[in-house]
């Protein structure tokens, strides 16, 4: 027996579960299927949330050590129950967990556990743990099936010595050496982590950059305050292997311009640089999911790099099915997806629902935070747009004088003829939480004197932002 639907989402991340809710509000009779027993995807499972519970657990530490005699605290003693911490990140887990479901039940969601396959353009069969099966029959599917950790050649991901990001949000005792292969930011966000708790930790980057589509100059920014909390940076360098050594892990590495990792006769001899560690954390992207969705059967066709292709109204190849979030191409962020989410339930509600992926966030959350959005000043060059700068230091920001944090800046980038913003680069403590108004102002095409004009409380780091964008206006700000 088949159950009848409007609307069957596969996967309950932050695309399936926010256009299962949204379209329930819009009337439309839902289910949302995950494999996982709990709800909430990568994002609040294995990946955001407890990604920044950790953050925040590992700050107050490394606080701890490094900052609180200069505000005159005498925290002699402060040891780390690694246990408590884990289990406190497993509980805003839970606890996050548990309230999607009781949005489910609020909005008349009906969850379904199990593993979705497409059996045809109106039907999802559900295969539960115990193998029984259910066929859900519906008018319209949305795929949110999101992402996984991308492996490379010569590195095994075993979850214990070798890990995803999920085995490095999990270990039971600190690394002595954690190597993170990929500079991006699961890698730097966890690599920070257990730096801050007493690992050793090496990035090994196959560019020369780390996070290298960010502003170069916040970029270089970002790396140095990495490096001088002591993380330590091979930049240019491709791993070949990865290898038990004795009770720990050797990992052989080649310049990145070496051009094969196979010895041919002739060759010139490359003598791989050895690090060995203890613990590999494979951060080297994510790709998209869709093994065993039964897409083939009915038509939804993938691109060369397995995202589904989609439409601008995120309909795939097959007329009634849809696709949003990581499993489609663009930035695989959770505030994207969720932005997906919504603009598909609108329009499967006859509404007319978009997303602006001019003005989509992204944030690092080490400290130094690294928030940007809209254009970098390179891609502002590449596009030919005649364009100014406004930068602030932190420095000279009284607020983060007040809190005895006040490195990074403010870097707001402005289109010379209009004034217009167009984009803003933000390293500092409260980068992340100061980007949503850079965010609202280029949804609404401000410029940088609606900003600057725009009266800022004091002290805030946000004075910050106004007076780079005095700078951008102007030419200068009032406090330096
Ligand atoms: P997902 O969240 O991946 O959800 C997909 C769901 O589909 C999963 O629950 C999966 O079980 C289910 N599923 C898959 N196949 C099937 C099937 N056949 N049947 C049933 N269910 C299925 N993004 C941010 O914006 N901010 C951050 O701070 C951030 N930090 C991150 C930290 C880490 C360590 C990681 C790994 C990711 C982080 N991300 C962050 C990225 C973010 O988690 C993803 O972009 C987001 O979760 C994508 O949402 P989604 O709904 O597309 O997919």
């Amino acid at each position: 027996m088949s159950e009848n639907y409007d609307l069957v989402v596969i996967g309950a991340g932050p695309g399936g579960y926010v256009c299962a809710i949204k379209a329930a509000q819009l009337g439309l009779k839902v289910a949302v299927v995950d494999k996982r027993a709990e709800p909430g995807g990568t994002c609040l499972n294995v990946g955001c949330i407890p990604s920044k519970v950790m953050l925040n657990s590992s700050h107050k530490y490394w606080e701890s050590k490094h900052h609180f005699a200069s505000h005159g605290i005498i925290a002699d003693g402060i040891k780390i129950d690694l246990a408590k911490m884990q289990a406190r990140k497993q509980a805003v887990v839970s606890e996050l967990t548990k309230g999607i479901e009781f949005l489910f039940r609020k909005n008349g969601v009906t969850f379904v556990n199990g593993t979705a396959t497409i059996q045809g353009p109106n039907f999802v069969q559900v295969t539960r743990a115990d193998k029984s099966q259910q066929t859900l029959e519906t008018k319209y599917i949305v795929i949110a099936t999101g992402s996984e950790t991308a492996s490379i050649p010569g590195v095994e991901i075993d979850e214990d010595r070798i890990v995803s990001s999920t085995g490095a949000l999990n270990f039971t005792k600190v690394p002595k050496h954690l190597v993170v292969i990929g500079g991006g930011y699961i890698g730097l966000e966890l690599g920070s982590v257990w730096a801050r708790l007493g690992a050793d930790v090496t990035v090994v980057e196959y560019l020369d950059r780390i996070v290298p589509l960010m502003d170069h100059e916040v970029g270089v920014a970002f790396h140095k305050a990495l490096a001088a909390q002591g993380i330590t940076f091979k930049l240019e360098r491709k791993v070949h292997s990865v290898m038990a050594s004795g009770k720990g892990l050797a990992l052989h590495m080649l310049p990145a311009s070496s051009q094969s990792t196979d010895h041919k006769p002739g060759d010139p001899v490359q003598v791989p640089e050895v690090i060995t560690c203890d613990r590999v954390l494979v951060a080297t992207g994510r790709r998209p999911l869709t093994q065993g969705l039964g897409l083939e059967a009915v038509g939804v066709e993938t691109d060369e790099r397995g995202f589904v292709k989609v439409d601008y109204h995120y309909q795939t190849t097959c007329s009634n099915i849809f696709a949003i979030g990581d499993v489609i191409p663009g930035p695989m962020l959770a505030h994207k997806a969720e932005e997906e989410g919504v603009a598909v339930a609108e329009l499967l509600a006859g509404q007319s629902g978009h997303v602006n992926y001019g003005v989509i966030p992204a944030i690092v959350y080490t400290n130094p935070e690294v928030a940007t959005i809209g254009l970098t000043e390179e891609q502002a060059k590449e596009a030919g747009i005649a364009y100014k700068i406004g930068k602030f230091p932190f420095m000279a920001n009284s607020r983060a004088k007040c809190v005895g944090d006040t490195a990074g800046f403010v870097k707001l980038i402005t289109e010379e003829a209009t004034d217009r913003v167009i984009g803003a680069h933000i390293i500092g403590e409260q980068a992340g939480n100061m980007i949503s108004e850079v965010a609202i102002a280029m949804e609404f095409g401000a410029c940088a004197e609606d900003i600057a004009r725009t009266c800022h409380a004091h002290p805030t780091h946000s004075e910050a932002l106004k007076e780079a964008a005095m700078v951008a206006y102007l030419g200068k700000a009032i406090h330096i």
